[in-house]
């Protein structure tokens, strides 16, 4: 795919999407958003929450980054474009719901199971991917007593976890969970087979999404 194929594809949005819901983007520039839910996945071209969601301009705030991470709460005067992003969303447009949605095949958990215990030498990719070092040490553990793990498998859905577990680290956060105002979720998409799976809360286990 090239640019061209890019333009054209914006020339059958003006001419269908756009056309046919022209009032619905007239209102939200004038009126502005308010999209009742964040949701947080991965930068891999796979895995759109747009086209999975089905989901309309104005109804999804969305970060994107490498392998849908949350890093903890910390204010250090660095720059935390992800964290800005959830505190824009949470305390400005009081979203109701976050969603963190991990992938089949991320390239993210591939690199930093690949890269354990090694020193790459890369300016930023590293140093991002830190804020998983601690599910990946678990789940390489988790490997090594059970060899049938599926350790790609495992971290993928790991970093949805602890994403989760880290956005409870933001004052603001906990505290709209707790008083019932934002709910948390947890997804996972497998490509392949185009399927969604939620985190069970209870049982902290991915369940395949039916639908009608
Ligand atoms: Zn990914």
């Amino acid at each position: 795919m090239g640019i061209k194929s890019l333009l054209d594809g914006y020339g059958r949005f003006k001419k269908n999407e756009y056309k046919h819901q022209k009032e619905l983007y007239l209102q939200l520039e004038k009126e502005g958003q308010s999209p009742k839910v964040l949701f947080i996945s991965c930068c891999d071209s796979r895995c759109d929450p747009s086209i999975i969601t089905d989901a309309s301009p104005g109804e999804l705030f969305m970060v994107r980054n490498v392998a849908n991470l949350v890093p903890k709460y910390k204010v250090d005067g660095n720059k935390h474009g992800t964290s800005a992003a959830i505190e824009f969303a949470v305390r400005n447009l009081e979203v109701e719901h976050i969603i963190v949605m991990g992938h089949a095949q991320c390239g993210g958990v591939k690199f930093l199971l690949e890269s354990a215990g090694k020193d790459i030498e890369d300016d930023f990719l590293t140093s991002w991917m830190e804020t998983a070092t601690e599910a990946c040490d678990h789940i390489i553990s988790i490997g090594n007593q059970d060899k049938k793990v599926d350790l790609q498998l495992a971290l993928e859905y790991e970093t949805v976890r602890l994403s989760l577990r880290n956005l409870m680290t933001f004052d603001w956060i906990r505290e709209r969970v707790i008083s019932n105002t934002l709910q948390l979720h947890g997804w996972y998409f497998g490509v392949a087979k185009g399927e969604l799976y939620r985190l069970d809360p209870v049982t902290s286990e991915f369940k395949l999404v039916e639908y009608e």
